[in-house]
Parts: structure tokens; C-alpha cells; sequence
């Protein structure tokens, strides 16, 4: 018996040997899947329904760090990513691809875990994995996700729908996703600069939120179920300000936040505070969240109150009122895409 795990070069597959392992572990679940891994494209039943197909990239050195991301949980967090954006449009996710640049620092099984935390999160969210590409890379890992999803030409919802006076809703709670990744970015400091292991305790809530995020298909249900249709969202993943002036520029008009409003889990707000940030900017700028984003007409109102995953944190104005900040105190600030500018001149 040996501690050493076993590590297969992927030379010693091959691509195609390496596909073929992959594949071997996919099943297949989706009815509108026709044709899934093994031919020169995947084939695709909409039944006359729209598609949608969104993809992200993600890079290393960009968009994860290895030292602090586990290969399943960055794996599980790639296909989450891609689904957030078809739950943004209000569709249902139904099957993704995969291209992967490898360098031959990983062995096929690391590979494997990566594709472990991914076929996680197609079982998750019931979407097939129906294709992809793999290629060698001189340097870094990079994963870049297709996803296809599907709805009714009336129940797609695009950023441009917004009216004036709708108001503007967020699900879940904000910031803590950058959280997570400050505390990780602190350890990873201390451990290079001391070797100390990284102390990660009772900071549960937000590393999940920042290494094993999840898309909001319950919320798409939800709104459903209340009977609301939002008339534009848009998926949380640069910040709420840059993702609010998005629904507000596409839909031709102007937006107000309320700093009082925003939600902001305990635990991000003392976290924040501990490191000298300011809660709000969190909220405001951090991304990562994945949280949706959308507006509803003020009818609307009624059927949302009080429900523990909405917040209206601010309403649509007419665009010559801009895109501002309403802070505690009643003073207004002029919202960027970085945040607000107290912020910016604290720098
Ligand atoms: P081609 O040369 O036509 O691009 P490939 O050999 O790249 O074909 O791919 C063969 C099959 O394996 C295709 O169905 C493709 O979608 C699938 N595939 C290739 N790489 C991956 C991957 N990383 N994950 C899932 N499927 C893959
Ligand atoms: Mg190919």
C-alpha cells in the first residue's frame, strides 16, 4: 500500500482515450437530447420551443486560483455559472458542452475530478453533458461551458424590458461571494509568507458562496408559482451596481438603490468589517453572487412582499434621473459600475 495517489499522464491516453474515459461516465437524461458524445456535433430536439445558448470561460490565474479551489468544486461551479445565465433569460437549462485546454501538469485524474464536480452539477440541475473539446495548453487549465436552454417565446425575459417606476428585486443575499474570496486570498498570503495552514473556520457560509456557488433555479420556480413575471433580469456576476445600470441602460432608462435595502447576510457584514471594507461596496461591487436580478411592475408588489428570498432594493426611473445611491443618511451618490463614488475616492 502506498499514500502516493495514482497519477495516469494523460499521454499515456491520449485525447481521444481521455474522451472516451470522460464520456463513459455521462448519462443521459434529458428527452430533448437526441444525440449526445461520440459524433461530430450533438444534435438537439427544441420542440418548437426558443433556445438559448450562453458560454463562459474560465481561465486559471484569472478566474480561479488552484492553490485555493478544489478541481470538483471548480468543476461543479463552471457548469453553475453557465446555467445562472439561462435562468436569467427565465429558461430552463437542458444540456451544456465542455472545452478544455489541459497542460500535461494535470494527470488524467485530475481531469476526472474536474469532470466529477461538473456531471454533479448537471445531476443537479437535471442538464446533459452533450459534447465538447479538449486541446493541450502550454500553461494554465482553461474551461470554457456552453450551455442550451429552452422556453416559450413569452416566457423569455431579456434585460431591456424594464418600465419606469418598476421595481427593482434581488434574490438571496449579496457579498458574500467576495467574501469568501478574501478570506481565501488571506490564507493563501499567510501560508506562503509562514507556512501556517490556513484557519477557515466558521467561515463556512461565505466560502460556499464564493467555491460552491449555485444557480437560482428555485427563484425561476418561485416566480412561477407566485405568478410574476419579471420584465427584465439579469444574473449577478460583476456586482449588483454594474448588473442594475445593465437592466437600466438596455431598457433606456434610470435606476435608484437603497442602501438601507440591500441584502447583506451577517456574516459578510462583520467579515467585511474585520477587513476594513465598507459592507455596502461588498454588496454593491463584489460579484460572484449569482444571485438574479429583475424588475416587476408595481402590481406586482403584493405577491412578492415579504417573501424571505426577494428584496426590492430600488426602483426604475425615467433616464434623465440616472443611476444613483440612496445612502442611510438620505444623500444621493452617483452609481458606477464599480459601486458608488465614495467608494472610488477612498480608492
Ligand atoms: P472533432 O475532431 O470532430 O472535434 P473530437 O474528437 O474533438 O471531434 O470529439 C469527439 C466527440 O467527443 C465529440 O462528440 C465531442 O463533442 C466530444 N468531446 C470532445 N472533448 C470533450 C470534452 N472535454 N468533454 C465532453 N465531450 C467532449
Ligand atoms: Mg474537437
Amino acid at each position: 500500500m502506498t499514500d502516493t495517489p495514482l497519477r495516469t499522464e494523460l499521454s499515456a491516453l491520449g485525447e481521444f482515450g481521455l474522451i472516451e474515459r470522460l464520456a463513459s461516465r455521462v448519462q443521459l437524461t434529458q428527452p430533448s437530447t437526441v444525440k449526445g458524445i461520440g459524433d461530430d456535433a450533438a444534435v438537439i430536439d427544441p420542440s418548437g420551443l426558443h433556445q438559448v445558448v450562453t458560454t463562459d470561460m474560465l481561465v486559471e490565474g484569472v478566474h480561479f486560483d488552484l492553490a485555493y479551489m478544489p478541481l470538483k468544486h471548480l468543476g461543479y461551479k463552471a457548469i453553475v455559472v453557465n446555467l445562472s445565465d439561462v435562468y436569467a433569460m427565465n429558461a430552463e437549462p437542458r444540456q451544456v458542452t465542455v472545452a478544455l485546454a489541459l497542460s500535461n501538469r494535470f494527470p488524467v485524474e485530475a481531469v476526472e475530478e474536474l469532470y466529477e464536480g461538473m456531471l454533479l452539477a448537471c445531476k443537479h440541475y437535471g442538464v446533459d453533458l452533450v459534447g465538447g473539446d479538449t486541446c493541450s495548453s502550454r500553461s494554465g487549465l482553461v474551461i470554457a461551458v456552453t450551455a442550451i436552454g429552452a422556453a416559450t417565446a413569452g416566457e423569455l425575459v431579456y434585460r431591456n424590458g424594464a418600465g419606469e417606476h418598476d421595481l427593482l428585486v434581488v434574490s438571496g443575499d449579496l457579498g458574500g461571494a467576495y467574501m469568501g474570496l478574501q478570506v481565501l486570498e488571506r490564507e493563501k498570503s499567510v501560508f506562503t509568507e509562514t507556512g501556517a495552514q490556513p484557519d477557515l473556520a466558521g467561515h463556512d457560509y461565505i466560502l460556499e458562496r464564493q467555491l460552491k456557488p449555485e444557480a437560482r433555479r428555485d427563484i425561476i420556480a418561485l416566480l412561477k408559482q407566485l405568478g410574476v413575471k419579471p420584465t427584465a433580469m439579469i444574473d449577478i456576476s460583476d456586482g449588483l451596481a454594474s448588473e442594475a445600470i445593465h437592466i437600466a441602460r438596455s431598457s433606456g432608462l434610470g435606476v435608484r438603490l437603497y442602501d438601507e435595502k440591500l441584502p447583506i447576510d451577517p456574516h459578510t457584514y462583520n467579515t467585511a468589517r474585520d477587513f476594513n471594507l465598507d459592507p455596502t461596496v461588498c454588496a454593491l461591487s463584489g460579484g460572484e453572487d449569482y444571485e438574479l436580478l429583475f424588475t416587476v411592475r408595481q402590481a406586482d408588489f403584493e405577491a412578492i412582499k415579504g417573501n424571505p428570498n426577494l428584496t426590492v432594493v430600488g426602483h426604475m426611473t425615467d433616464a434623465n434621473s440616472g443611476y444613483r445611491l440612496v445612502d442611510k443618511q438620505g444623500g444621493e451618490h452617483e452609481l458606477t459600475a464599480q459601486g458608488w463614488d465614495a467608494f472610488l475616492k477612498k480608492g
